[in-house]
């Protein structure tokens, strides 16, 4: 199994660990569902996971925020991301065969967040691995070493993902990273997509190393098929990375997005 396998459950890693993953399923099925659902007109479902963890410290103006594709530097086998449901259930091409779909969407996302963020006058960046497969996840052109380090100069990395279709995502929603120092903007981004739990699957590699990852949504149905659809693609793109940026903005200036 790839250390950096998606926070979603892809089903490489559900086939390979069918009865282990299956138990601690259930047990979260059981005890950590809340009691309702949120079905977000643009997104889909929202994580419904039990969650308690509250984002307050300050985020000052100057933050450097650097955004980073999910699966950009691992593409092997295991830890590539979701096909998709178009491609997975409904015999689609791939967007591009030589990568994930799910890539293709986090690298036109990365790159419409920070061209938005700039506009909206954020101190942000991009982060380009360059190679679409590095064995190591601690090799220092990874997200992960590379995301690592901004934090620990005390920036803000954020990895865009896609969860998986069907049975096997949750849904969209901020995994925080692991840390007593969560933010505002961590605040405002859980607000606008959705809260996963602290130690979601135990810890990921991504929060430990204090980089938060956003679940855009599951690849599927309404929100696969208008990011496919060219003629709303764009807005599609558009209109996630400005909710995006508008959450940071406003958690750097301490407002709350109503739900
Ligand atoms: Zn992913």
């Amino acid at each position: 199994m790839n250390r950096r396998n998606c926070p979603h459950i892809n089903v490489f890693f559900l086939f390979l660990g069918a009865v282990g993953f299956f138990g601690i399923f259930s047990v979260l099925s059981a005890t950590e569902k809340s009691s309702f659902s949120y079905l977000d007109p643009l997104l889909g479902p929202r994580v419904d996971l039990k969650s308690d963890w509250i984002g307050r410290h300050k985020v000052p103006g100057s933050m450097h925020f650097l955004i980073m594709a999910g699966h950009a530097d691992s593409q092997g086998i295991s830890g590539a991301g979701t096909a998709g449901e178009a491609v997975a259930l409904q015999g689609k091409s791939p967007m591009d065969s030589s990568i994930s779909d799910e890539l293709y969407w986090n690298l036109l996302l990365r790159d419409a967040i920070v061209h938005i963020g700039k506009e909206r006058g954020l101190h942000i960046t991009g982060y380009e691995p360059g190679i679409r497969n590095v064995d190591d996840g601690n090799h220092p052109s990874t997200n992960w070493s590379v995301g690592a380090k901004h934090v620990k100069k005390g920036g803000y990395a954020l990895e865009i993902h896609f969860d998986s279709y069907g049975e096997y995502g949750f849904g969209s929603g901020l995994i925080p990273a692991i840390s007593l120092n969560l933010n505002a903007v961590d605040e405002s981004l859980a607000n606008s997509f959705g809260r996963y739990p602290i130690f979601f699957r135990g810890g990921l590699g991504a929060p430990k190393r204090g980089i938060r990852i956003l679940e855009i949504g599951k690849l599927e149905g309404k929100l696969e098929k208008s990011l496919r659809n060219k003629q709303s693609r764009n807005k599609v793109i558009e209109d996630v990375s400005n909710r995006i940026v508008d959450a940071i903005v406003l958690g750097i200036q301490g407002e709350k997005i109503p739900n």
